[in-house]
Parts: structure tokens; C-alpha cells; sequence
């Protein structure tokens, strides 16, 4: 028998082996994270090198065996006389029967890269879409053109879903493109079953999935049942998908290869330059009523009789915004989820219509504004990433012709903001990226919206379309933030010393010696103005100095600053950190906007050719009939 010590003795052993083993597993789990990591940036390569060379061949031909029938369909059925830019090298492809994902600027005409290949070839073309609203549209817009198409969505009578899904039955069926939403695919097993046996009989003719992005978390409006798109490429290996999106960020696009099991596939994209808006960045006062009286003289002279749209960050503030400016007679609609469908698509009428200037909205109001001439688009808050700015603001000028892009930027936005969003993934990124576009002022914005969409747009595709390029006089200051992080920082460990978190405008407050007097600063007031000390917080924010602490109250969500991991440089006695302030443009809010847009064509700027749409698309738009679209986005 053992003695006690000696069982111990023996359990202190095995400890020791045991705390040797975990130490090894980690290790492993270690060498294990490193190499799946490894593997998986090595797939993206190989998908993104499958991806070049699938893209580096010529889809834009007019010798394949369906072109004569593709260009006779475009005059004869669409009464269309030329392609837009990327429309035809995607039909190429898709008839060609690759897998193809195209990206390109809302509004350049997507629709017609499945609606025209589907009447090419003998069978059936499915196409997913989110929206019903756009769905009917264009199921009306083709029967119009007798080209035979039906809808099924969950709203559809028995009598129309039965026969939606006999016709995938049905060999004797002419049916060309079936309409179905995601919902619809992923709850109805009968669907699956009858697409299957469609499929068997090779009638599967291609799977188009329009605002693909969606089925990406990364993306602006993930929707959870375009997941389930991913057993398509599966189930049918010989029909090939046709995604298309106006998303057009790398890491979203390689989410939705991934999800659609397309690693790999052939990417069409067209440059999303729009030459004819300008962007410009405009003070935000803080008072509200300076900001309704800015609002108030844009559109009494700036815009004077001209449709635009004004986006707010929350369902108050629109409603707040709408009020005070028709206190100030102006004729404006609020529009946002709260609202009946009823009553949104009567503001929406009441904008087509020129009875109301313009539309005070949240971000609700978005898929499927198909007003060609809406020539501003105000953002009373900064949008929540370059991503939603550029669509947001992608809806003024459709026309082609100019049109304004103003964003009011204030620091203390990014934390109304940051505290909406915080919680899901990359939000906070997302933002910091709309900040940097807010904060600068040397670079064009056009430059900066290319990088995000992993473009190059050269110098001269702005043609002083931005407030930086229009912008003759410097209009920015290089500053060292060495000594002021040096200040900010010793503020933040006062006030941390004394038990107290501070808010951006508190740690403004204390650093200009204002507030309560032992968080004060003890040495002297900076010398410059207090907004452009905003400006430096919100770049020590974005540069990853200082960062947003959340706390939940109640009722709301308060951000504080602390300290962030790069203030650690500060013990570097050499450390400096430039940055360069912006001053912001002169604007003229009373007198009318310039009208003209002499868009000079540069070999590199094919965004006129790309984004063709110039006059002959306001005529189109105006003989379509209005259309009233219900928009079931959530806020
Ligand atoms: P997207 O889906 O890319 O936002 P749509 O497919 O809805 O754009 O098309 C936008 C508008 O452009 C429609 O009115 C459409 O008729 C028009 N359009 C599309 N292709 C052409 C073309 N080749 N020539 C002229 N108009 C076109
Ligand atoms: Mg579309
Ligand atoms: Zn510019």
C-alpha cells in the first residue's frame, strides 16, 4: 500500500506531465493557427490568380456563335441601340457558361446582363432578387416586351405559386426568366424539387442572383436566406450563376465567392467613378438650428427648384429635420421604416412629383430610388461607411448630368454613430474609413473612394469635381501631434486618476481649459480653434491613439476615450506623428449650383464612357410610367 505522501508525490508527477502535455498542445494550436492561416491567405491567392486570368481574357467580343442573335435581341426586343460598358463581356461570359459575378455602379443597367442571354438559348433562367417591389417592375416592364416572365414570392396567391412551380415542370412551358426570392428557395422544398427535375431535363438554363452582396455579412444588407444560396453551385454543376452586385469592396466579393462556393470565378467590373457628382465635406455647426438654417439656404438658393434627398442618421432626427424646415416653408417629406408602406410611398410619389423638394429620410429610403434627376444628396450625419456613402450619395445624378454630393461632418457624430453600430463585426473600421474621408484635405475624394473600391481613377477623372481639386488656396495646415497626444494623454490619466471616463467633447473641453476645473488641463490653451482641436481627436481616434470605450445607461450608449495601444510610441523621447488639417472650402449656400458639366475625356478616365448615361436615359426614364416601390429595409 502507498503512503499518502507517496500518492501525492505521484499526482504532482503526473501534474507536471500533464502542464508539459497543455504546454505542447498550445504550442501545436499554435503551429496549427499559423499553418490554416497560411493555407487560407494561400487559396486566396490561387482564387484571386483563377480570378485575373479568367478576367484577363476578352469577353467583349462579336464573334461568338450567339452574337448575331445577342445584338439583334438588344435592338429588336430590348429596342436598345448599344451596350453599356461591361454589359456585353458579361453576357459573353455567362452564355459562355462561366460562373461570373459582375459589379457594377447602381443604375448602369445589371439587369439586362441575365434579362438578354435568357432569351439566347432554349430553357429557363431563375433569378433571385431581395425585393418584391423590384421584381414586379421588371416582370412588367418584360411582359411589356412579350417576353414571357413570372414571379413567385411568398405573398404570391396558391393559384400563381402552382403554377410558377409547374412550369419548371412543364417541357412545353415558355417561360423564360422565373422570378423567386431567397425566402422562397430556401422554405419551399417543392421549389427545390421541381428545380431539380427542371435541371434533369436540362431546361436549367443559368441562376441569376441580383444584390448577390447580400448574402455577406460584410456587405451593407446582409439578408440570412441568401446563405442558403450556397448549395446551388452543388446541386447544379452545369448551370452557371450569374451573380451581380453594385458592392464592390475586395473582401465582400471574396465573401461571396466563398459563400456561393465560386472561389475562384470570373469577376466583371466596371469603374465606379461617377464624374458628374461633386463631393464636398461642409462644416457642421453644433446647434441645430444653424444646421436647419444651412439646410434652409441650400435648398431656398442653392437648389432652388431642383429634387433632392437629405439622409439622417435616426427615425428622430428625420423627423425632427423635416419639421423645422417646413417651419421655414420648405416643401419636404420625412421618410423612414417606422412609417405605414402606405404613407412612404405616398412621400415617395409626392417626390416624383416635385411637390415635395426633397426627402428627409434615413437610411430606409434606398433600394430602388429610380429618380433620374435628383441633383443633391445631403448627408445631415456621416453615413456609417464608404461603402453606404457611396451608394447613398450614388443616388443623386442618374441622369448624367451634375449634381451635388455635401456631407455635414461634425466630431460628435462619429460617436452617434460608433454607439449605433459598435456591435457588429468591422463596424467600427467601416467608420473610421467615412472619417478619414471627412478629415481630408489634401487628397481629391475621388482618390479616396477609388482606394476603397481598389481602384485607380487617376488625377484627372475629378476634373475639379470634388471641393479639394475646386479648391485653389492651400487648404491645410501640417501639424507635429507629438506634444499635443502628449497633452491629451496626460489629461486622460488625470481624469482616470480621479475616477472619471471622459467623452470626446469633455476631453475637448478639459484640453481648452474649459469644464470642470481639476480635469483641466494645467498647462497652456492650444493655439487654434476648437474644431480643428475636434479634428485632431478624431485622427488620434482613426489612427488608433485614442479609442472608444462603450457604456450602457438605460437608454443609451455613451462613448468615453481612453488611451489607445499606439499612445504607448509617446515614451519615445523622437516619437512624432503628422498629420495634415484641413481647413474647410469656401461654398456658396445663397447663390445657385453651377450647372454645367464639361466632363473632360481622358484616355484614362473611361468613367464617361463607363457610366454612359447621358441624355438618352433621361428620355427613358421619363416615358417609364412612375413607379411606386415599397422598400422592406429595416433601419
Ligand atoms: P442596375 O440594376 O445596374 O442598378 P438597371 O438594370 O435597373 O440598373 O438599369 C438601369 C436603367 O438603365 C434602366 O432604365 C435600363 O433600361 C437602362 N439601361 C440598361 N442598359 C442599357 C443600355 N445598354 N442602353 C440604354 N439604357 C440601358
Ligand atoms: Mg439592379
Ligand atoms: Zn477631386
Amino acid at each position: 500500500m502507498s503512503t499518502t505522501q507517496e500518492l501525492e508525490k505521484e499526482i504532482k508527477l503526473i501534474d507536471k506531465e500533464l502542464s508539459n502535455v497543455d504546454a505542447q498542445i498550445a504550442k501545436l494550436k499554435t503551429i496549427q493557427r499559423q499553418l490554416q492561416e497560411k493555407k487560407s491567405a494561400l487559396k486566396k491567392s490561387l482564387d484571386k490568380l483563377k480570378s485575373d486570368k479568367l478576367a484577363s481574357v476578352d469577353w467583349g467580343g462579336t464573334t461568338y456563335e450567339w452574337s448575331e442573335k445577342v445584338s439583334e435581341t438588344l435592338k429588336n426586343v430590348f429596342k436598345l441601340q448599344t451596350f453599356r460598358p461591361k454589359q456585353l463581356s458579361a453576357i459573353n461570359s455567362t452564355l459562355s457558361g462561366q460562373h461570373t459575378i459582375v459589379v457594377m455602379p447602381t443604375g448602369a443597367g445589371k439587369s439586362l446582363c441575365y434579362q438578354l442571354p435568357a432569351l439566347i438559348k432554349p430553357g429557363i433562367t431563375v433569378v433571385i432578387s431581395p425585393l418584391v417591389s423590384l421584381m414586379e417592375d421588371q416582370v412588367r416592364s418584360l411582359t411589356n416586351k412579350n417576353i414571357p416572365a413570372k414571379l413567385m414570392t411568398s405573398t404570391s396567391s396558391k393559384e400563381d405559386s402552382a403554377a410558377a412551380l409547374n412550369l419548371l415542370k412543364d417541357k412545353n412551358n415558355d417561360v423564360k426568366l422565373l422570378y423567386v426570392t431567397p425566402e422562397r428557395l430556401a422554405k419551399s422544398k417543392r421549389f427545390m424539387s421541381n428545380l431539380q427535375k427542371c435541371y434533369a431535363e436540362g431546361r436549367l438554363q443559368r441562376i441569376a442572383i441580383d444584390e448577390v452582396h447580400c448574402c455577406s455579412q460584410w456587405g451593407h444588407d446582409f439578408r440570412p436566406d441568401y446563405k442558403f444560396l450556397g448549395i446551388l453551385s452543388n446541386m447544379f454543376p452545369n448551370t452557371p450563376i450569374l451573380g451581380l452586385t453594385a458592392t464592390a469592396t475586395a473582401h465582400v466579393l471574396s465573401d461571396v465567392q466563398k459563400i456561393l462556393n465560386l472561389q475562384g470565378c470570373l469577376i466583371i467590373k466596371s469603374t465606379f467613378n461617377r464624374p458628374n457628382l461633386y463631393y464636398k465635406i461642409h462644416e457642421k455647426p453644433t446647434s441645430q438650428e444653424e444646421c436647419l438654417t444651412i439646410l434652409e439656404k441650400l435648398l431656398k438658393y442653392r437648389y432652388n427648384g431642383e429634387s433632392g434627398i437629405i439622409y439622417t442618421n435616426s427615425i428622430k432626427d428625420a423627423e425632427d429635420v423635416a419639421q423645422g424646415l417646413r417651419k421655414r416653408n420648405l416643401k419636404v417629406g420625412c421618410y423612414h421604416a417606422n412609417m405605414e408602406s402606405d404613407a412612404r410611398s405616398k412621400v415617395h410619389i409626392k417626390w416624383h412629383e416635385k411637390h415635395y423638394q426633397a426627402i428627409v429620410a434615413t437610411v430606409a429610403f434606398g433600394m430602388g430610388i429610380d429618380k433620374p434627376d435628383v441633383r443633391f444628396v445631403i448627408h445631415h450625419t456621416i453615413s456609417k461607411s464608404m461603402e453606404n456613402y457611396y451608394q447613398e450619395s450614388g443616388r443623386a445624378g442618374r441622369d448624367g448630368l451634375r449634381a451635388e454630393c455635401i456631407t455635414l461632418y461634425r466630431m460628435q457624430d462619429i460617436f452617434r454613430v460608433s454607439a449605433m453600430v459598435f456591435s457588429s463585426v468591422g463596424s467600427i473600421e467601416h467608420l473610421y474609413g467615412m472619417v478619414k474621408y471627412c478629415l481630408n484635405g489634401t487628397l481629391c475624394r475621388r482618390q479616396i473612394i477609388a482606394q476603397h473600391f481598389d481602384e485607380d481613377w487617376g488625377d484627372a477623372d475629378c476634373n475639379k469635381m470634388c471641393d479639394v481639386c475646386s479648391n485653389t488656396a492651400t487648404n491645410s495646415i501640417q501639424l507635429d501631434l507629438a506634444s499635443h497626444c502628449r497633452v491629451l494623454a496626460s489629461i486622460i490619466q488625470n481624469a482616470e486618476a480621479q475616477d472619471t471616463k471622459l467623452t470626446a467633447q469633455k476631453l475637448l473641453d478639459a484640453w481648452f481649459l474649459k469644464g470642470p476645473v481639476p480635469l483641466r488641463h494645467k498647462g497652456k490653451e492650444p493655439n487654434f480653434s476648437r474644431s480643428q482641436g475636434e479634428d485632431i481627436i478624431a485622427f488620434l481616434l482613426i489612427e488608433g491613439y485614442l479609442v472608444e470605450d462603450f457604456h450602457f445607461t438605460a437608454y443609451s450608449t455613451v462613448v468615453y476615450l481612453k488611451k489607445g495601444v499606439n499612445m504607448e510610441a509617446l515614451d519615445d523621447p523622437d516619437f512624432s506623428l503628422k498629420m495634415t488639417v484641413r481647413r474647410y472650402t469656401k461654398f456658396e449656400l445663397d447663390s445657385p449650383a453651377p450647372k454645367d458639366l464639361d466632363i473632360i475625356s481622358s484616355s484614362k478616365s473611361q468613367g464617361n464612357e463607363n457610366y454612359a448615361v447621358k441624355r438618352k436615359a433621361v428620355e427613358d426614364h421619363k416615358a417609364k410610367k412612375l413607379k411606386t416601390i415599397l422598400i422592406d429595409d429595416d433601419d
